[in-house]
């Protein structure tokens, strides 16, 4: 399902921090917002999963306005940097916890927690508890938590943000694999070119609450649209 957020703005006080931005995320692709902190990324993805209510602008669900709409009316996923996990809670009751609260009947838990610790291949941790596992196994159970209730779009905040080098890398292969075998239509927040250009499908640079270039990872960095998404790509390379 495609996601369109349109002409949205929103300021904190007198900051600006998005200033009439339109993106398009088509059905089945896996999107990056890209830009340094304080570009509007995270503001933008709070809005799309309704989070965060913009002074204007809307949000599309295909042709549907959900712009009104609840975080839980939109059928959204949402995987935040630090992975927030219930400590209290095994592995198995983390990812049944979304299901159970919407009155899942606990047969059809059991089935789909199971089904989704095996497309994250960690079927064996189920009945630990998140403090024995590590940084990156923590994150994708809560990829499989956000999973669970089959949201309609993911959208992941700096998702591998506080993982250490090798594990982002590893991660980063892992979540572009992942999202060939799911579809599920994503967004994922990150300041790591590196990061979006190896990951998305298209990706989104921002800077100072707007959009500086939408295109293909090879489009963007064969022919950056101007002299910031130049700068940009240069100083981080
Ligand atoms: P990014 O994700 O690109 O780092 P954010 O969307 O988090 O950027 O923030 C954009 C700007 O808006 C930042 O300068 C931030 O300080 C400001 N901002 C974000 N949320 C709030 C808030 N709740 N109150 C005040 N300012 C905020």
């Amino acid at each position: 399902m495609s996601i369109t957020a349109t002409n949205v703005s929103k300021r904190f006080g007198e900051f600006v921090a998005l200033d009439g931005v339109s993106v398009e995320c088509p059905a089945g692709e896996l999107v990056a917002l890209l830009g340094p902190s304080g570009s509007g990324k995270t503001t933008l993805l709070r809005i799309i999963a309704g989070l965060e209510v913009a002074d204007s602008g809307s949000v599309h669900h295909e042709a549907e306005n959900i712009t009104h709409r609840s975080a839980k009316d939109r059928h959204v996923g949402f995987v935040f940097q630090h992975y927030a996990l219930f400590r209290h809670m095994t592995v198995f009751e983390n990812v049944a916890f979304g299901l159970r609260v919407r009155k899942w009947p606990e047969e059809k838990v059991r089935d789909r927690v199971m089904k989704l610790l095996n497309l994250v291949r960690l079927p064996e941790k189920a009945e630990r508890y998140p403090a024995a596992l590590s940084g990156g196994q923590r994150q994708r159970i809560a990829l499989a938590r956000a999973l669970a209730p089959e949201p309609k779009v993911l959208l992941l905040d700096e998702p591998f943000g506080a993982l250490d080098a090798k594990v982002r890398t590893e991660l980063r292969h892992w979540l572009r694999q992942f999202h060939d075998e799911s579809h599920v239509t994503s967004i994922f927040v990150t300041h790591d070119q590196e990061e979006a250009f190896e990951v998305a499908d298209r990706v989104v640079v921002m800077n100072k609450g707007k959009i500086e270039q939408v295109g293909s990872p090879i489009e963007v960095f064969e022919h950056p649209a101007n002299a910031f998404v130049m700068d940009f790509l240069g100083n981080v390379n």
